[in-house]
């Protein structure tokens, strides 16, 4: 079924009786051509372009719980290409581009609102920094504004300009950047994937991976063996688990990442605000809860909660930066597990087992990468070479030292 204003006419008119379910449930088979573990954004939209771009339909993605119930659902919705290193910034540029044509690409309505994200400065050196910034974005063909103080309070008048400790000197506004629905890009993805007739299986998970004599040939699930030519382990921050059935360890630690969200308020901040003396963001959602986050727990961990003491710190910084904020009630707050790389950055890449693939380590940052991972990822499978929009995220960076450290923060997740 097609989705339109029409079909939603149709189907108000007729009782909501005709809409059909936007994916099969099928059984696993015995044998796949290739076997996606996750299925969370990014394995779901590898499983799409496998099938859109490389005809390839013997596919299954094997997902221990139900779509989107992952990392995918849990996130703060931000989508942008603001990054400075090469390597990052043609990757993230080349996932927003895609993100500009996915409704209309998967008939689905991800709700991409492109509101500008604006990263705020709080002193001389930020403001150069953030002109570096923009200045490499620019040169990457994305878009980029820095806004004096005067400029960035006829746009956010709310902020708290003169605070003692963290005066607001300007911004850097990203108008490409917004906000995308998260599960509906889930569900988007994983619909085009089943209509191409790749199998979404839910309900089960992925307990071993079968290799012999360095081939891989399968995995092992709670629902029966399933041999495979090639397995792609894309299972966030449970990345190190997967890849532990393979005999592998990841240079990936698993940390929560808390975000919270307020009761509906009328319209108050129009574009995703991003604070620059402590790691606090904001947005305000469609229904009107203002949806936020900040740093991670720093310890490492698989709970999908996170601690008290990282809540008052985000408190924290939102009174900091917008005081007029404390009037807001936090309805919700929960957790998802990041997968962190030591300098920040991912993994797209082969292993040293013949036909085994790993898709990792996108920590904080992976929502906004669904798109971009998907492509480059489908196209290393089924190719066997790096698409170059991702060719920088390999494993062997880390052997040798040549790290893609956005930060400057260095293996020390505590200073990110
Ligand atoms: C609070 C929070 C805020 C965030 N904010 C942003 C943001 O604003 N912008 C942004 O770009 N990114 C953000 N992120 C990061 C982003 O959500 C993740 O990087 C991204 O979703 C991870 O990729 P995924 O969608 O494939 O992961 P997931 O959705 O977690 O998918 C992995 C799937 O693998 C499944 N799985 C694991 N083990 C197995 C197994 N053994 N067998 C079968 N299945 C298995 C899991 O059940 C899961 O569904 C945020 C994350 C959190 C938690």
């Amino acid at each position: 079924m097609r989705f339109s204003g029409w079909q939603v006419l149709r189907q108000g008119l007729t009782g909501n009786t005709g809409w059909t379910p936007q994916w099969r449930n099928p059984d696993p088979k015995t044998e796949y051509d290739i076997v996606i573990i996750g299925g969370g954004g990014h394995g779901l939209s590898t499983a799409y372009y496998l099938a859109k771009e490389h005809g390839l339909k013997n596919i299954a993605v094997l997902e221990k719980g139900y779509l989107g119930g992952g990392n995918v659902g849990r996130n703060t919705t931000i989508v942008r290409a603001n990054y400075y290193l090469p390597g990052n910034s043609e990757f993230y540029s080349h996932s927003l581009k895609l993100w500009e044509n996915l409704e209309a690409e998967l008939n689905y309505n991800v709700m991409l609102s492109q509101r500008g994200v604006i990263q705020i400065f709080h002193s001389d050196g930020q403001r150069d920094a953030a002109a570096r910034r923009g200045n490499a974005m620019i040169n990457q063909g994305d878009d980029a504004t820095l806004l004096d103080r005067e400029a960035l309070r006829n746009i956010l008048p709310y902020l708290d300009y003169d605070n003692a400790r963290f005066p607001v000197y300007g911004g850097l506004l990203h108008p490409r950047g917004g906000t995308a629905r998260h599960d509906a890009v889930a569900w988007g993805y994983a619909r085009g994937a089943d209509q191409r007739g790749v199998d979404l299986i839910q309900n089960c998970e992925v307990t071993g991976i079968d290799i012999e004599n360095g081939k891989v040939r399968g995995v092992q699930t709670s629902r029966g063996a399933i041999r495979a030519k090639k397995v792609a382990m894309v299972t966030a921050g449970r990345s190190g688990q997967t890849a532990a059935m393979a005999g592998m360890r990841l240079p990936i630690e698993s940390h929560v990442l808390q975000a919270f969200v307020t009761e509906g308020l009328k319209p108050a901040i129009d574009h995703v605000i991003s604070f620059g003396m402590g790691h606090f963001y904001i947005s305000q959602s469609d229904k009107g809860g203002l949806v936020f986050g900040g740093d991670l727990d720093f310890y490492a961990s698989y709970a999908q909660r996170g601690g008290l003491h990282r809540k008052e710190q985000v408190m924290q910084a939102a009174m900091t930066l917008m005081p007029m904020i404390g009037k807001a009630r936090v309805l919700r707050s929960w957790g998802g597990i990041m997968d962190m790389t030591p300098d920040g950055s991912p993994i797209i890449d082969k292993t040293h087992i013949e036909g085994l693939f790993v898709n990792a380590g996108w920590c904080y940052g992976g929502f906004k990468a669904v798109p971009g991972s998907g492509k480059s990822f489908a196209h290393l499978l089924a190719t066997g070479n790096h698409h170059q929009p991702a060719a920088r995220f390999q494993l062997d960076r880390f052997k040798s030292g040549y790290l893609l450290d956005e930060e400057g923060t260095g293996a020390q997740h505590n200073l990110h």
